[in-house]
């Protein structure tokens, strides 16, 4: 697996050599060169080469891995724990906006603060085989 490469030290208005590149990001001026080919943008018209901060920092933002993913049906965000979680209890609420969508409210099943999701009315009805769900009749 390649090593991870930081871009905080990357300052997006200053421009760098591949070895003032190298510096800022912790890595040797050889691997610096080698993200070319990979889609980093060197200004080469002249000597020294030059990689605008903005690009470079772009270029290796765009290789950190997604640490986003998508939740499972019965899986809720918790904004608290910053990581999908089981509702509590297995039970949730489901709150209708209109006929064929709502909200979902659950309690995080590790520190129980509360946690919402929009589901479809269809969707509603296929967690109901692993979850209670209580239906609120706001209208
Ligand atoms: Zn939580």
């Amino acid at each position: 697996m390649a090593k991870r490469v930081s871009a905080r030290g990357v300052k997006i208005h200053r421009q760098y050599t591949y070895d003032s590149a190298a510096d800022a990001v912790g890595v040797t001026p050889h691997t610096v060169r080698a993200w070319r080919p990979a889609g980093l943008a060197v200004l080469d018209s002249q000597k020294p080469h030059l990689i605008l901060g903005r690009e470079l920092k772009r270029f290796l933002e765009s290789r950190l891995p997604k640490t986003s993913r998508k939740l499972a049906p019965d899986e809720f965000y918790c904004m608290s724990c910053r990581a999908p979680r089981a509702p509590y209890g297995a039970m949730a609420d489901y709150e209708p906006f209109n006929p064929a969508r709502g909200r979902l409210m659950a309690l995080c099943g590790v520190c129980e603060t509360p946690c919402n999701k929009f589901v479809s009315l269809k969707m509603r009805d296929e967690l109901a085989q692993f979850l209670a769900i209580a239906t609120r009749h706001s209208c």
